[in-house]
């Protein structure tokens, strides 16, 4: 599996998924239509699918121009709402596009119709992948616009929360200096937070050295597609998109899909469920620590910046 990063419109993230044996290929929030097609027949490959995560302008609003452009095209979400959708999903669906697996995991809160989607391949080592939308970012989420906190703490907790650690995380856009900039002002003493913002920061300034000038958003996004296998550097972030109204949202809740994810007969680990958590006083004296702290297992290690490569 080989995913194109593709950087769009002020800090969004766009991505072509490719299929390498088939060469077929999947979208995944098509902003820029062409920009995307440029990056299609460079690759010469098939595009046969968008998958796209919610409704919001800056994830949905291509999929019009690209269905006319690209006729037969699958345009897959699970929201009414989303422009020129075909089919819309239910959470635990499964897709297979060639060796590729793909899980929708509904993951309402930022909106009421968000569905991210967790991709894996047959007989192939790379880890599995996870496309999330405004629902989880780099040291952050998207807000909360639809639905209820506990909604929220549900997708976040319990349905993303659960997947192996070594999932690659690809979101929908480039925050990942300003969400950690922002965790270390509410927890100054926590060193995984100061690791972590040191890491973005070496990350800008190395892509503004590549540039030979300043990035454009807080995490300093590349102008042209960069490319990962799903075994290296990920992509991550998240933002605020555009509010909406509830008008044909889903209704579903989600329902539990099984924690354990299998790849060739071999159980992934599994982390131990997140927990929201009730800080004691920081031993460091810091008063931000008597709020409450989502914890997320294994979120350490799924961090990762960075945009392409
Ligand atoms: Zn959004």
């Amino acid at each position: 599996m080989k995913v194109k990063v593709i950087p769009v419109l002020e800090d969004n993230y766009m991505y072509l998924v490719i299929e390498e044996h088939t060469r077929e290929a999947v979208a995944v929030d098509v902003a820029v239509p062409k920009r995307l097609l440029e990056i299609v027949g460079r690759e010469g490959v098939s595009l046969t699918t968008v998958l796209t995560t919610h409704h919001h302008w800056d994830h949905a609003r291509g999929n019009v121009e690209l269905a006319r452009l690209w006729p037969g095209l699958a345009v897959l979400g699970a929201d009414e709402r989303i422009c020129a959708l075909t089919r819309r999903l239910t959470h635990g669906e499964e897709l297979r596009f060639g060796a590729i697996h793909v899980r929708c995991l509904l993951t309402p809160g930022h909106t009421s119709g968000h569905m991210s989607y967790f991709l894996w391949e047959d007989e192939c080592p790379d880890p599995p992948a996870l496309f999330s939308g405004d629902a989880l970012s780099v040291a952050g989420c998207g807000p909360r616009l639809e639905g209820t906190a506990q909604q929220m703490y549900r997708s976040l907790a319990k349905t993303l929360g659960i997947l192996p650690p070594e999932t690659k995380v690809f979101c929908g856009h480039e925050h990942t200096l300003a969400n950690l900039e922002f965790a270390q002002k509410v927890e100054p003493c926590n060193d995984h937070v100061r690791a972590k913002l040191s890491w973005a920061k070496r990350g800008v300034r190395a892509q503004v050295h590549r540039q030979g000038g300043p990035g454009r958003g807080p995490g300093g996004t590349l102008q042209r597609a960069g490319e990962l296998r799903a075994r290296g550097r990920t992509a991550a972030a998240t933002g605020p998109g555009s509010p909406g109204t509830a008008v044909g949202a889903p209704e579903h809740p989600p329902t539990e899909v099984s924690p354990v994810w299998t790849r060739r007969g071999a159980r992934w680990h599994i982390p131990p469920p997140p927990t929201l958590r009730q800080s004691g006083p920081c031993p460091g004296g810091c008063p931000a620590l008597e709020t409450s702290t989502l914890v997320l297992p294994g979120s350490g290690r799924v961090g990762l910046l960075s945009g392409p490569v």
